[in-house]
């Protein structure tokens, strides 16, 4: 049975520290398994390990399938039953990008919000390891490439408001000002508790 594990909110130091490589993968496909599941329960479509508290340089990431007859099943379908392909990706370089797009994205750590206006590269290569240390190369485009832009982000503690131009970075931070403070309090609530409990 895989864990679910909390996925830590906008506030969390966790998120704004630059991950370190991964060097013993022994416990990286239960966790990469772990994360997966995590990522499904929230409807996400991205995760990386800062975001469940483990400041390591991977994270994952699926490709949906997406017709009508799913968006009929509504919010509540389970998102597992559309992935196309799933992804674990550990250690990533962008090692080629080129182009430009701007986009909609939000996040798990800072639920409920989007913005807009997120530019990325079109076009990125990555390399990485899986899950069991194997190099790979994975070339992407769109919407994926825009994923693995926003993972990798995590790994070095940028969060995609922080991509946005100086003078919407300012409005979308004055717009969100108060879901902001409340993530704020309840990662504060979260990290006692989880001190407490030792
Ligand atoms: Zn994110």
């Amino acid at each position: 049975m895989a864990e679910i594990y909390t996925v830590r909110l906008f506030g969390d130091p966790v998120l704004r520290k630059r991950a370190l490589k991964v060097t013993d993968f022994s416990e990286i496909p239960r966790l990469a398994e772990n994360m997966l599941e995590t990522m499904f329960e929230a409807r996400g479509v991205g995760l990386a390990a800062p975001q469940v508290g483990l400041s390591q340089r991977l994270f994952v990431w699926a490709e949906y399938l997406d017709s009508e007859e799913d968006e009929e099943e509504g919010e509540d379908a389970d998102l597992r039953t559309r992935v196309r392909e799933t992804h674990v990706m550990v250690n990533p370089v962008i090692t080629f990008r080129e182009g430009q797009q701007v986009g909609t994205e939000g996040c798990l750590s800072i639920p409920g919000l989007y913005s807009e206006n997120v530019p990325r590269d079109l076009r990125v290569r990555v390399e990485y390891q899986d899950e069991r240390g194997e190099p790979k190369v994975y070339e992407a485009e769109g919407y994926s490439a825009v994923v693995i832009q926003h993972e990798l982000d995590h790994l070095d503690g940028v969060l995609y408001f922080e991509r946005l131009p100086k003078e919407l970075k300012a409005q979308w931070l004055e717009d969100n000002r108060e879901d902001l403070a409340r993530f704020q309090k309840q990662a504060k609530a979260f990290l006692k508790e989880l001190k407490a409990k030792g």
